[in-house]
């Protein structure tokens, strides 16, 4: 974003000796290296080498189907008479040149040494490998001919995916973290609503029961003791009334003398 706008286009300049007409192009991003080098004129049939982003810091291409970024800057087009045989690195006999040569006063050697151990931590907190303005100029001095910025390069570009995949899984977690919580405040919310019906239901039971407003099992023991009462007095005068009927009655004894 620049100014609140997206970036949808740059100016990347196009030279070197392996391209018809140099010059800087206005173009949207996305737009190929192959279409860049057709504005430009196309190739000189000396062509041997394609370089995206400068002399210095920049990397060569394989193939120019590749698309222009917000960070290419330059696409150098060189011919064979300009771009010898690179020499293949030897190890690092720390000579501290690329360290002399650093305008940031990095010790790229040391970068190094972290980036091919894959020691990220220490490259980022300890070296200062985002200090590093990929200016490529360890590169150009090391007697070892050692790619040291493209090192340098790969090991960012690790620490940045690693940052992304350790912001994903943060991420994950805390999704995960809040459907639990989320999930346990429906279940207690469910249950107090559950607990509210039921007491509602009980109020409702209680007062429609005869007893007035007291609950159907306060009245039961009222209801069996009065019919246990009620089934002993009727015990009681079926016992009086046999009782009557028997003092009443004239002797068997008295009946049969007559
Ligand atoms: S210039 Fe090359 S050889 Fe010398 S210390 Fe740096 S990386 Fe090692
Ligand atoms: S590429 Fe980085 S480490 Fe190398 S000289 Fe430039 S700023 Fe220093």
């Amino acid at each position: 974003m620049v100014f609140g706008e997206p970036v949808t286009r740059r100016v990347v300049t196009v030279t070197g000796s392996g391209v018809r007409t140099a010059g800087n192009w206005d173009v949207p991003l996305g737009i190929l290296a192959s279409d860049l080098i057709a504005q430009a004129g196309g190739y000189q049939p000396d062509i041997a080498r394609l370089v995206f982003g400068g002399p210095m810091g920049g990397f060569a291409l394989a193939t120019d189907e590749v698309p222009v970024t917000k960070a290419a800057n330059c696409l150098l087009a060189l011919a064979a008479k300009d771009a010898p045989v690179e020499p293949l690195p030897m190890p690092c006999i720390r000579c501290g040149k690329c360290a002399e040569g650093c305008p940031v006063e990095l010790q790229p050697q040391q970068m190094l040494w972290d980036a091919r151990a894959g020691d990220f931590e220490r490259a980022e907190k300890q070296d200062s490998l985002f200090e590093c303005i990929e200016c490529g100029i360890c590169s150009a001095v090391c007697p070892s001919h050692i790619p040291l910025v493209q090192y340098f390069r790969f090991a960012k570009t690790e620490i940045w995916q690693r940052e992304r995949e350790h912001e994903k899984s943060s991420l994950a977690r805390e999704r995960f973290e809040f459907r639990n919580t989320r999930t346990e405040r429906d279940k207690q919310e469910r249950e107090a609503m559950l607990a509210q019906k039921r007491a509602q239901l009980a109020a409702q039971k209680a007062s429609e029961s005869p007893a007035g407003g007291s609950s159907a099992s306060e009245a039961a023991p009222d209801d069996k003791q009065r019919a246990i009462a009620e089934a002993m007095a009727r015990a009681k005068a079926r016992k009086d009334a046999a009782q009557a009927e028997k003092l009443a009655a004239p002797p068997k004894d008295e009946d049969t003398s007559a």
